[in-house]
């Protein structure tokens, strides 16, 4: 990306605080940080922040031993002001005495609560949660993101595409996992951010971690795995194994899970809901017996972050618009006994969605 990239992001998020009719916002490492700077601080303990105002001017403060790294990412190409501050002094009072007065601010979601106190405090006045002003402007992907998705999940593809070499009776849920970790980071992604091996009754827990359990023959392995690319797009994808056959009872009610998934994909193009794209999942779920087997929505956004808006889900009547990226993930869980979840990112387009995921959506009898 562009300095100008960035700053036209920045100029975007100062337009939509503008037209809500606050003054500021602040902004802490993290996602919504990377998004309009390109830059991955981490979240520490020591200040970063970035703070936009309505007229669209910016800072970041940063302390002085990362502020090599904050030029390093050309922060004042953009046009953003730097200041650094020494371990000795304020760093809020002294990011405020560069901004000026702040009356009606807002703080991005998912700052830490010792950073928002730190500002509210030394603005003297309330903060609110930047909250869909942020998630509106990211849940919209350009050309250039749908992109990284799409590469994202071809590189997570790889992966499903190799689970025979690793799935097999005999082994356990955790070293099936770390052959896929060592898989995902092969594949060109930077971070492994999830293993789900959930076999037999742990594919029951959608979000089971990896156990020591032993995988039995003929019993159905829900695997869902994700990562990070270099460039800060992620990937995410579910599909369903079994070790041998599985009964005939379990394969007609991934059917019937194949069709809502498929459903559900068929329904989704601009101007519909988000809520509809769930409608169309569940009810192919509720027909076929397993409503009450489908204990989650159907999807959420992605982008840098693995969930973000726009959720698919009952209640949300977003509409969608092209470049919309989201999972469409239904499932059916039986406690103590199997569950099942087919997950693919898609991302909307003029006509109605495209898949970052292409591998086969049968249940893979290995
Ligand atoms: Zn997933
Ligand atoms: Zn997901």
């Amino acid at each position: 990306m562009r300095s100008a990239d960035f700053a036209e992001r920045i100029d975007r998020v100062a337009k939509a605080i503008s037209v809500k009719g606050h003054d500021f916002i602040f902004i802490t490492p993290g996602a919504d940080l990377r998004y309009l700077t390109g830059y991955d601080a981490l979240p520490l303990e020591r200040l970063t922040c970035l703070a936009v105002n309505s007229s669209g001017e910016s800072w970041l403060i940063v302390p002085t031993l990362e502020k090599p790294s904050a030029l390093a990412h050309g922060i004042p190409d953009m046009g953003i002001t730097l200041i650094d501050w020494q371990e000795t002094q304020n760093p809020y009072e002294l990011l405020i005495a560069s901004t000026g007065k702040v009356s009606n601010s807002l703080i991005n979601n998912l700052m830490w609560a010792e950073k928002a106190f730190g500002i509210r405090d030394a603005i003297g006045s309330e903060i609110g949660l930047a909250g869909k002003v942020l998630s509106d402007i990211r849940a919209v992907k350009t050309v250039a993101e749908v992109t990284s998705l799409h590469e994202a999940g071809a590189a997570i593809d790889l992966v499903h595409n190799q689970i025979q070499n690793w799935l097999r009776p005999g082994r356990t849920e955790r070293e099936v996992g770390r052959d896929i970790a060592e898989a995902i980071l092969a594949a060109g992604h930077a971070t492994v951010d999830f293993v789900i091996v959930g076999s037999g009754p742990n594919g029951a827990s959608p979000h089971h971690e990896l156990s020591d359990r032993t995988i039995l023959a003929g019993e159905p392995v829900v695997v869902d795995i994700g990562g990070t690319m270099p460039n800060g797009y992620c990937s995410d994808s579910t599909r369903t194994y079994a070790c041998g056959s599985v009964p005939t009872e379990y394969q007609e009610f991934y059917n019937i899970l194949q069709s809502a998934q498929a459903a559900a994909s068929a329904h989704a193009k601009p101007g519909v809901t988000c809520e509809s794209v769930d409608r169309a999942a569940r009810s192919v779920l509720e027909a076929g017996g397993l409503g009450d087997q489908f204990i989650h929505r159907t999807g959420h956004g992605i982008g840098m972050e693995t969930h973000e808006e726009p959720y698919i889900v009952e209640g949300n009547e977003t509409l969608l618009v092209p470049g919309h990226a989201f999972s469409i993930e239904p499932g059916f869980y039986f406690a103590d006994k199997y569950g099942a979840r087919i997950e693919d990112i898609v991302t909307c387009t003029e006509t109605g969605i495209a898949s970052a995921n292409q591998t086969t959506r049968d249940l893979v009898i290995l």
